[in-house]
């Protein structure tokens, strides 16, 4: 299949460019486009046919639902049973942007968005050209991240073709994404709101505006079954084995030597601030230490980039768990098969 690329430096209603990817999500074929979290995977969310092939182009598996974009209110009137309070709250302070909200499903909307759950996850984007594909498309669009499954999530353009050149219909390259990682998902079908996917908005922004949040317990809990059926698949890992190591740039420098005494090719993700200080084949920052924010918007760039240098293992730096550190260390974890290493 050709994939088209369509370079969008502004995003302007009625845009030829974008009118041609609108008419293909038309015509039920999937289109990658920029969103302010990472890019997305977009398809007609009313159709089974243009659903399935988002699955097929990633490698997804069917179980997992998608993520439903829209551009008015009104168009998620056509997708939910009904807008709670609370919910109506969230939409009042964060959209547009990178809040999920997981909403009882009206009758009729498709099982396979869905993954035949009687709820259905929705977000309005940040981004002005998501919302006017959407609006020129006039359609609810699903879209996953426009990764293949497993990988990290796309960033650029370029990352899309790398991982799904020939497998979609095209891609609409708006340049880097701004958030770095995806939407926070919240579940508002109980009394108090639940976070099931830590993201772009941090809790502590959740609980400004709404009080009482909840935490899934499996995100802190291997064991547990994730409420979020994503939530339980690998993903985000580079190609060499992925360490996380939580003590001293000190220490890490001495576990990457001993690798290397092994005669193994190392590698290391670390940040601005300390990547003058370690000694690797690979010496990879995703981001200044001290703005969270940088470490966001660089991780998945960083993590696809070890994919270059052939390294035979990385060593990565942990973040605080706190605001955006709450979704980096999520992702990191799940990067690294929850392998940790602590300093004693
Ligand atoms: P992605 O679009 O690849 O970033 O993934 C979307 C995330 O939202 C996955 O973790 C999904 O499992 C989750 N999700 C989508 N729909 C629902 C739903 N109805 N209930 C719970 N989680 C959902
Ligand atoms: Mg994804």
């Amino acid at each position: 299949m050709k994939t088209s690329v369509w370079n969008i430096k502004e995003a302007v209603d009625n845009h030829s460019l974008l009118k041609e990817a609108a008419t293909l999500l038309q015509k039920n074929e999937v289109v990658a486009f920029p969103t302010e979290t990472v890019y997305g995977l977009g398809a007609n969310a009313k159709s089974d046919e243009a659903l399935k092939k988002i699955f097929t182009a990633k490698g997804r598996p069917s179980d997992n639902p998608l993520i439903i974009h829209i551009a008015s209110i009104q168009q998620a009137n056509e997708i939910v049973e009904e807008i709670p309070e609370m919910a109506q709250v969230l939409m009042d302070a964060f959209w547009p942007g990178p809040l999920t909200l997981v909403l009882r499903k009206k009758a009729g909307l498709s099982d396979v968005a869905t993954a035949g759950l009687d709820t259905v996850a929705i977000r309005m984007p940040d981004h002005p050209i998501a919302l006017s594909l959407i609006r020129e498309a006039n359609l609810p669009i699903a879209a996953p991240s426009a990764n293949l499954s497993g990988k990290p999530s796309p960033t650029t353009a370029q990352h899309v073709e790398k991982d799904l050149a020939g497998r979609i219909s095209g891609i609409v390259d708006g340049g880097e994404t701004g958030v770095g990682v995806e939407s926070t998902v919240v579940d508002c079908t109980e009394a108090v709101p639940v976070i099931l996917r830590p993201g772009g908005v941090t809790k502590e922004e959740l609980q400004r505006i709404i009080g009482e949040v909840k935490e899934d317990t499996a995100l802190h809990n291997k064991e547990a079954a994730p409420k979020s059926p994503g939530m339980k698949y690998t993903h985000y890992a580079p190609e060499a084995p992925f360490v996380l190591v939580e003590g001293s740039p000190m220490f890490i420098q001495s576990l990457m030597d001993e690798k290397k005494a092994a005669g193994k090719k190392v590698g290391v993700l670390t940040t601005e601030e300390n990547k003058e200080f370690y000694q690797a084949d690979c010496i990879i920052p995703c981001g200044q230490r001290s703005k969270l924010s940088t470490v966001a918007s660089g991780l998945y760039d960083a993590l696809r980039a070890f994919d270059e240098c052939n390294v035979d293992v990385i060593f990565g730096e942990v973040f605080p768990r706190e605001g955006i550190g709450e979704a980096i260390m999520n992702r990191m974890m799940k990067a690294a098969g929850h392998t940790v290493v602590k300093e004693k």
